[in-house]
């Protein structure tokens, strides 16, 4: 069975939705014209608009039938602070700001599904459509969360889904388990003594306590980690020093990590602080480590993978649907709704296969063409989930 046919109807009319938003991309919680537009659309399909959730959250609920059953949908809002180098008319109008991750066409698929399944209600059961605010950073999935959306809207299960850019358009990509990674920064403080380029002996050379720092920092995936697990510890930033004669104070060094499971995650903080305070002191420096998590892992539950794999197949055939594919290192925030709901994360292909412009990169465009796959995809998930008796 192929794309919902009736969807394809006003293809043109998502379309139009997708680039309107593209042109004016919002950041996280400031999605004031965007959740505009949502609230008016689903209003306009018939569906009961929620608004304030994470400032600019946007929950539509429908219910058919009589069932008890519900299913949360989300998709997110927000742009990046990105100025866009594309030059097609639809391009951002507002300056340093740009629709760089898709999530113009998350929210468009979103509401093409919205707009169907409130005319066809060939469903049993109630859907919540969950637009969220602030996913690049913002964590606005936990915020919405917090403030109460699944009391508001109990759900049995909910599902999400992501462009994936470099995926050729018609396919489908998920997997049961850890998809996508947690993600943590940290910054570290070198102290140390600063002095005349010509008389290093009279102080405590902090670059030199830098470089060797960022040396020892890879062990920590090399030597402390099993190799069957993965992580990612990357120094991103080195601070310090402004003249070519002095021996600086202080050099600070920043980075970004990534892991999937909970055991692997553990270990990166006492790693670090280790690793800093030793070599710190190995000179006569000190060292001082801020280290924090920030999105956790975003974990597939079996069944609700299975499940979302099925309705993938329903519009696109099974044999482009991968039920296995490789998890990726970049984190997502639809984690926390999977740490508090049973679910699953399904990635869509954008279309342009292999050496396509990435997301998060300023020519980057969401593809028009796969809005049909995806709102059909949500379409189908509730169809078979939410059963007519
Ligand atoms: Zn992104
Ligand atoms: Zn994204």
């Amino acid at each position: 069975m192929p794309v919902v046919e009736r969807i394809k109807a006003y293809h043109a009319e998502l379309a139009r939705i997708r680039r309107d938003i593209h042109a004016h991309p919002e950041l996280g919680f400031k999605e004031k014209l965007t959740s505009d537009l949502v609230a008016r659309e689903l209003a306009s399909y018939g569906i009961e608009v929620h608004r304030g959730l994470a400032k600019t959250g946007v929950v539509g609920r429908l219910k058919a039938g009589r069932a008890n059953r519900a299913i949360g949908l989300r998709a997110d809002m927000d742009a990046l602070p990105i100025h866009e180098k594309n030059e097609f008319a639809h391009r951002s109008q507002h300056e340093g700001v740009m629709h760089a991750c898709g999530h113009d066409g998350h929210t468009t698929m979103l509401l093409g599904a919205a707009r169907y399944l409130a005319e066809t209600r060939d469903f049993d059961g109630t859907v919540h459509f969950i637009f969220q605010p602030a996913e690049e950073g913002g964590g606005g999935a936990r915020v919405m969360i917090e403030e109460g959306l699944f009391d508001k809207f109990p759900s049995d299960a909910v599902y999400g889904m992501h462009n994936w850019a470099t995926a050729p358009a018609g396919t489908f990509g998920i997997r049961p388990g850890p998809i996508m990674a947690a993600s943590g920064n940290f910054d570290l403080a070198i102290q140390g003594r600063g002095a005349h380029a010509a008389r290093p002996e009279s102080g405590v050379d902090p670059v030199v306590v830098a470089a060797n720092m960022v040396m020892a920092i890879q062990t920590i995936a090399s030597r402390n980690v099993s190799a069957v697990d993965s992580l990612v510890v990357s120094v991103t930033q080195i601070h310090g020093g402004d003249a070519y004669n002095v021996i600086p104070d202080e050099v600070t060094l920043c980075g970004n990590v990534r892991a999937y499971r909970p055991e692997v995650i553990a270990k990166i903080g006492p790693a670090l602080e280790r690793i800093a305070n030793g070599v710190a002191a190995t000179y006569g420096a000190r060292a001082k480590l801020a280290f924090r998590m920030h999105y956790p892992p975003l974990v597939n539950h079996a069944e609700e993978t299975r499940l979302a794999g099925n309705a993938a197949a329903l519009v696109v055939g099974e044999a482009n649907v991968n039920r296995d594919m490789p998890p990726r290192t970049a984190s997502e925030d639809f984690s926390y709704m999977l740490e508090a709901k049973p679910g699953a994360f399904i990635f869509i292909g954008n279309g342009k296969g292999e050496g396509a412009c990435d997301v998060h990169n300023p020519h980057y465009d969401f593809n028009d063409d796969i809005i049909p796959l995806g709102a059909s995809f949500f379409v189908r998930l509730i169809e078979t989930n939410l059963p007519k008796r």
